[in-house]
């Protein structure tokens, strides 16, 4: 298995030529975006929440919300590690947890924080190449991770 310090390396060594390739195959903005989505990812959605790791560190105090998920997915299983699935789990995790909030912010408190999906679903089908570059990004820096935890370098 691939440490922490790996993991991260990995990533942010690959970002800029992955994003650069992307770039060059399909267009500027979309391979800026599949690069960032890529690292963002890989440091801060990484499989590796399932567990106390470096991405679930960055965190700081909002890592408490990932607590129940860790709780509710093994380590290294494959809810947190298996293609596509892995990802998907996380990203619908994180919009509960978002839509949580703003539910329990506009309940008790007087400020009026709306997430809107009406909103989100536009944004989606007005950029879809661009939701699929971010999505993809995530998806392949999942793929580094999983595939650094098979074949991990050995010095
Ligand atoms: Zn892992």
């Amino acid at each position: 298995m691939a440490s922490g310090i790996e993991h991260d390396n990995v990533i942010k060594i690959l970002t800029i030529p992955i994003g650069v390739l992307i770039a060059l195959i399909f267009k500027a903005h979309i391979g800026f975006l599949f690069g960032t989505s890529f690292l963002l990812t890989g440091l801060w959605l990484s499989p590796d929440l399932d567990t106390i790791s470096r991405p679930l560190k960055r965190w700081g105090i909002l890592q408490v919300f990932w607590w129940p998920y860790r709780k509710m997915i093994p380590h290294r299983s494959f809810f947190s590690h298996g293609p596509l699935i892995g990802t998907s789990i996380r990203f619908l995790y994180i919009t509960g947890i978002v839509s949580l909030l703003t539910i329990l912010i506009n309940k008790f408190t007087s400020i009026n924080f709306s997430l809107d999906i009406k909103t989100v679903k536009s944004l989606i089908n007005q950029y879809p190449k661009e939701t699929i570059a971010l999505l993809c990004g995530a998806e392949a820096s999942a793929w580094t991770h999983m595939f650094q935890d098979m074949f991990p370098i050995t010095k």
